[in-house]
């Protein structure tokens, strides 16, 4: 089926291709409309896919959003489909004579502050902000994970019905803690990743670790001394006969821990009532936490794309990059990842670095990442998939400059690595791949409390930990998945609103649903694995 009204979308006004909007793409003998009058279509293009606006040679390069995103592989005339088999893709930018920042102020002046936005969290003993209160169960080795959902099913039939304000239980389950290389000097990755998923603002500092016991993490290697602040126990949560008198306090461990081989566990039943009893010690603080209002300023929110089409980059990102300014401007912090799809935009992001010092790690991640592909023989354009293509998205780099949006045009204040935590508020590169699931917990480790989710072709990703917003680039799959999408950034392909009108809307939302609202996929419990990244080996 074909609109009447054939809508063509060119993102930059060197771009020598422009996208076809029209749901159902366009038949040949179209007319085209702006920015390409009087141009007929001389074949099929679907939708969000390329047409040439002039007459490309072959050799020559295709732009889009200004930038080079392949060459003809032979004569492209004005009207034809350019798709990823007639394009050539050009190498990486190489790492060296990069513009080490900052470059943003030079250009800009430095972004109004945005004050007065609040929302309704709940505020940490360690100073960070929840926005849902959860016990999280931290484990040290995936063999506990049969009993652990055991014991979580349990605890959530028979336990939370008595604290109504705990939100829910999640198990911090992952296929780390043995049978690794755990000495590896990349083993770091994976174990501070569990160590600062269990210090995610969402849980309440309440850490309750299980253990096996025999594992290779043990866990005085995950949680030592000092990496987690230290809990003074109160008087009214004074066991009976605890000799420490009321109003007295006295430090106690930082994390309660039930370790499945104590020789005083005889049997499955006795892992279990120890394992709901250490539960509920920490559900009686949690459900004593009420909301209160706070700072816009106290948002973690982590950004990322799956599922990506050619809309993503012109409707949905686009959008998220206006949100992730206005979130810094109000003094929160915003995280972008994904390293092969930001790989191709390195020269912008370097110049965007608010120090020299915050481009070299910049670059410094970059080569990491670089040769950890190589290592396995591949390059940053082993990310694209089928889907992608069928999307239109032709290659890595047509794909990463639609996916680097997202990062707004705030001077970017901080780079982590995997795993790491964020201490910094502002606009922080987080460096990960783009694998949802292992985005995702790099993004909950570094202190994630939302979650921005861009998606074209549709996934019904979520997350226990953290609340997803999931932001639909077309106006045909927010209506398919009419029970799944949180936002329509199709609107603004459609015309019904601007990128900035779109930016504010998911600004207000975040605001939102960090304070309680549910998103869809909370109110359906949809929730994928936590993934952790282990370029280590296994043994
Ligand atoms: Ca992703």
């Amino acid at each position: 089926m074909t609109s009447p009204h054939p809508v063509l979308v060119r993102m930059h006004p060197t771009d020598n291709v422009a996208i076809i909007g029209n749901e159902g793409g366009l038949p040949a003998g179209t007319l085209l409309p702006q920015p390409a009058v009087g141009l007929v279509l001389r074949e099929r293009v679907p939708q969000a896919h390329k047409v040439a606006l002039v007459d490309i040679p072959e050799g020559h390069a295709v732009t889009r959003y200004g930038i080079t995103i392949g060459h003809a592989l032979r004569d492209l005339l004005a009207g034809s489909w350019v798709h990823e088999r007639v394009l050539r893709m050009p190498p990486a930018r190489g790492l060296d004579g990069l513009p080490m920042g900052p470059g943003v102020s030079d250009e800009a002046p430095p972004a109004e502050p945005l004050e007065g936005y609040t929302f309704e969290g709940y505020r940490n003993p360690d100073g960070s902000v929840g926005t849902r209160n959860l016990l999280a169960i931290t484990t040290t080795v995936q063999c506990v994970a049969g009993v652990l959902y055991v014991a979580v099913e349990r605890i959530r039939r028979e336990l939370l019905p008595r604290y109504p304000n705990v939100d829910g239980v999640v198990a911090l389950e992952h296929a780390y803690g043995c049978g690794v290389a755990i000495d590896a000097p990349e083993a770091v990755i994976p174990i501070r990743t569990v160590r600062h998923l269990a210090r995610n603002p969402n849980f309440g500092g309440e850490v309750m670790v299980v253990s096996l016991g025999c594992e290779k993490l043990q866990p005085e290697r995950l949680l030592p001394p000092g990496s987690l602040p230290l809990r003074v126990l109160n008087a009214d949560t004074v066991a009976a006969g605890d000799p420490a008198r009321p109003g007295e306090g006295r430090p106690e461990a930082p994390y309660s821990h039930v370790c499945l081989q104590d020789a005083q566990h005889v049997g499955f039943g006795s892992m279990l009532s120890a394992i709901l009893s250490t539960a509920e010690q920490h559900l009686q603080r949690l459900n004593a936490r009420q909301r209160e209002t706070v700072p816009a300023s106290e948002l973690v929110v982590g950004v990322q794309c799956g599922g990506s089409d050619a809309f993503s980059g012109v409707t949905a990102n686009p959008a998220v990059g206006v949100c992730a300014d206005l979130l810094v401007r109000a003094g929160a912090t915003v995280m972008f990842s994904e390293t092969t799809e930001v790989r191709d935009a390195v020269e912008t992001l370097t110049a965007r670095c608010a120090s020299a010092e915050v481009a070299q790690k910049m670059v410094a991640e970059m080569a990491w990442y670089d040769a950890y592909l190589q290592r396995g023989q591949v390059d940053r354009s082993a990310n694209t998939t089928p889907g992608n293509k069928a999307g239109g998205l032709s290659n890595i780099v047509e794909k990463a400059m639609g996916s680097v949006i997202k990062s707004g045009s705030m001077p970017i204040s901080a780079v982590l690595s995997p795993g790491e935590r964020a201490t910094t508020r502002g606009l922080i590169y987080a460096a990960t791949p783009a694998s949802d699931f292992i985005c995702g917990t790099l993004q909950l480790a570094a202190g994630m409390n939302v979650h921005v989710f861009t998606t074209g072709r549709g996934t019904p990703y979520g997350l226990a930990e953290c609340p997803v917003v999931k932001v639909a680039t077309r106006t045909e799959l927010a209506h398919r998945w009419h029970d799944l999408m949180d936002l329509n950034a199709g609107a603004v392909a459609d015309g019904q609103c601007s990128v900035g009108e779109m930016g504010w809307q998911l600004f207000r939302l975040l605001l939102e649903v960090a304070s309680g609202r549910p998103t869809w996929a909370e109110q359906h419990r949809l929730h994928n694995q936590l993934v952790l990244f282990n370029p280590a080996p296994v043994t």
